[in-house]
């Protein structure tokens, strides 16, 4: 079986990789680097040598993708490649589109292509996000797949469109009696790094909650913002369902076996389970041992106040549940990587 990976190169993308690797699944990665890793993808054709092809190229570039998919001879693609930042989306919608939305279009009008030239991708597991729910009614949460989605912002209705875009697309496959399968993973907060050290977390910027609060405790940063402290929740802090990235890529590969041709299966993936940013800061402390400054900043837009998830669907139909569900446990696999790799992926 060979997979193409969009976004490999990235923090979720890469996690995907060495999981895929290590089941010895033959992997095409395709990342444009802009916030993926070469060294990344270094570490892991040492460790699994042979299995791995590597592309610098973007999604947006359909003849590439089509190439790469008719080459390989692709069976299965794992989409990652997106911009996931909901305050950059807000101050730059259009780049989200562009990316998020024509960036799927592209990735599927290659698949298209690479069935006219009698190959064909069976299998698309898509990285969708718990921001396509907004803010749910209070008697939805925890959050099930049926809640209605009402993102508020760009980021959150980029992936709602693409969900819109793979339905059509897997109804027209089904039509027209072509082999194809869908699921969208709607991802919660996805953190922590890979058990085994090699791969981490490095964004520049960082703006996610838990590695933001670890460079304040490596003193990589003066202080760590809250924004907003006037929600509606017990301590007025926003409240988020952190799922630990080994666990939410167990999921990519249950669904990808698990599908069949014509379905489009929709999941939530988080643990259950919801902390405040001010749970999460004391987290932080107490794995690693350090206090820094905390300051109350106003909210940030784009923000709901509270959202987890209910893991009943994907629990009954792929038998998943998150393995590690200790907020500390999570916390520390960030932290080593990052006491193991201070200034990320550069040597
Ligand atoms: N957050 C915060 N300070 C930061 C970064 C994030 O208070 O420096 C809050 C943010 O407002 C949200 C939660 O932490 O309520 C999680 O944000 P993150 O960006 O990690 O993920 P998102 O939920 O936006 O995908």
């Amino acid at each position: 079986m060979t997979v193409l990976v969009t976004g490999g190169a990235g923090y979720i993308g890469s996690h995907a990789v060495q999981r895929l690797l290590v089941d010895g699944v033959r992997v095409v990665c395709l990342d444009n680097l802009f916030r993926g890793h070469r060294r990344a993808m270094e570490l892991l054709d040492g460790r699994h040598p042979g299995l791995l092809t590597f592309v610098e190229g973007d999604i947006n570039n359909r003849a590439l993708v089509a190439d790469l998919l008719t080459r390989h001879k692709v069976d299965a693609v794992m989409h990652f490649a997106a911009l996931a930042y909901v305050g950059e989306s807000v101050d730059d919608p259009l780049r989200y589109y562009h990316n998020n939305v024509s960036g799927l279009i592209s990735v599927l009008g290659a698949c298209d292509d690479a069935a006219k030239a009698g190959a064909g991708v069976r299998r698309f597991v898509f990285s969708s996000s718990c921001a396509t729910y907004g803010q749910p009614p209070e008697d939805m949460i925890p959050v099930p797949e049926h809640c209605p989605q009402n993102p508020v912002s760009p980021y959150g209705r980029s992936k709602l469109h693409d969900e819109h875009v793979l339905l059509d697309y897997a109804e027209a496959c089904r039509r027209a009696g072509r082999a194809f399968g869908v699921a969208m993973l709607r991802y919660f907060n996805v953190c922590g790094c890979d058990r085994t050290g090699l791969l981490g977390e490095d964004h520049t910027p960082e703006t996610h909650l838990i590695p933001v609060v670890l460079e304040a405790a490596m003193g990589k940063r003066a202080e760590v913002g809250i924004f907003g402290t006037d929600y509606p929740t017990p301590d007025g802090t926003c409240i988020r369902d952190y799922v630990h990235v080994e666990d939410l890529i167990d999921a990519h590969v249950l669904a990808m076996r698990r599908l069949r041709d014509g379905e489009v299966l929709a999941y939530n993936v988080g643990i259950g389970k919801g902390y405040s940013v001010r749970e999460i800061i004391d987290a932080v402390k107490a794995v690693t041992g350090r206090t820094f400054s905390v300051v109350e900043r106003p909210r940030r837009a784009g923000d709901p106040p509270a959202v987890f998830n209910n893991p009943g669907r994907i629990r009954a139909e792929l038998g998943w549940s998150a393995k590690v569900t200790d907020l500390r446990e999570i916390i520390g696999t960030a932290w080593a990587w990052m006491q193991a790799n201070p200034r990320g992926y550069v040597r």
